[in-house]
């Protein structure tokens, strides 16, 4: 199996390793570990790898279709299930509907791929309905439940399924990988950010990048300030400029990488000018470097507006 996107976990991959393709691994896992250790990311690989056409041995291959499909979080016949509503866990009737739509063939692959969030906080009326699923389900169906702890599952359900553990990764592995994975931010930060996390690398993540909806604002700043740069428009760059003024100042460095990674996207699919691009990935990370040295972020707009038209 492929489970690059993993970070550290050694015995977790040898123990899936033994597994060849797709049909080789089973119908039911338990993925356990603290929120943050990567659960979800091995979910997708193993619904990738189910999914996966690619014509190696080494599954998923990541770039037929249907693997972009399940990494991206749109293929039909992947499911992800969790309770009805903040901090309520999957009920019976979720069950029971699940159970229903699993004997409804798969839309485009062979298989059915089911991921069942805060699998371990279920009751015992849904923990029975599921066990049910997993004796006599239909055998195309793959159920993936996740736990902060497989031990608050009945002994019944996970007897019927194998168990992977997530592990903390070494705090040499996740610098490397917050390094790689951040190459514009502020080293210093990745670093504290690194030793910090515990091996959770999804804490890191948190502390880096912010929560969901600072992470939303910041894409769509960082897509606005690149539409700006691609198209020539110094007004719009302005306008979305001001704009930052009102932005928590540890907030400026991620922009800037943002704005990075859409101005590469920009010219790998050769839109606008490219020298205009360029100057524009120039001038974000002279910035980020210019804002760990303190610079406020209403100094920072003025000069991304100057640095890019000042020679038009
Ligand atoms: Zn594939």
């Amino acid at each position: 199996m492929n489970l690059s996107a993993l970070v550290g976990n050694g015995p977790l991959k040898h123990q899936l390793s033994q597994r060849q393709e797709g049909r080789g691994l089973s119908h039911a896992y338990i993925l356990s570990g603290p929120a943050g250790s990567g659960r979800h990311t091995l979910a997708l690989t193993l619904a990738a790898a189910m999914m996966c056409t690619g014509a190696g041995e080494d599954r998923p291959c990541g770039h037929c279709v249907p693997c972009r499909k399940v990494l991206g979080g749109v293929h039909p016949d992947v499911s992800v299930l969790s309770g009805p509503g903040e901090g309520k866990s999957i009920t019976v009737d979720q069950i029971r509907s699940l159970r229903a739509d699993a004997y409804i063939r798969p839309n485009e692959g062979e298989r059915k791929v089911y991921l069942l969030e805060g699998a371990d906080e279920m009751n015992a009326a849904a923990q029975n309905a599921m066990l049910k699923l997993l004796e006599d389900g239909p055998a195309y169906a793959a159920f993936l439940l996740l736990a902060e702890n497989g031990t608050g599952l009945l002994e019944t359900v996970r007897s019927r399924c194998e168990g992977l553990t997530l592990n903390p990764v070494t705090p040499a592995q996740a610098e490397e990988w917050l390094l790689r994975r951040y190459p514009q931010m502020d080293q210093q930060a990745v670093r504290q950010a690194a030793a910090d996390c515990q091996g959770i690398l999804g804490r890191a993540v948190a502390e880096l990048e912010g929560d969901d909806s600072t992470r939303r604002q910041r894409m769509e700043l960082a897509g606005a300030l690149a539409q700006a740069v691609e198209q020539g428009d110094e007004l719009a760059l302005f306008q979305t400029g001001m704009a930052l003024e009102k932005l928590p100042k540890e907030e400026l460095p991620r922009l800037m990488e943002q704005l990075v990674t859409e101005l590469t996207g920009r010219m790998a699919r050769g839109r606008g000018d490219k020298r205009r691009l360029l100057k524009g990935v120039e001038t974000a990370r002279l910035l980020s470097q210019g804002l760990a040295l303190n610079l406020n972020p209403g100094q920072a707009a003025g000069w991304l507006c100057a640095q890019m038209f000042m020679d038009g």
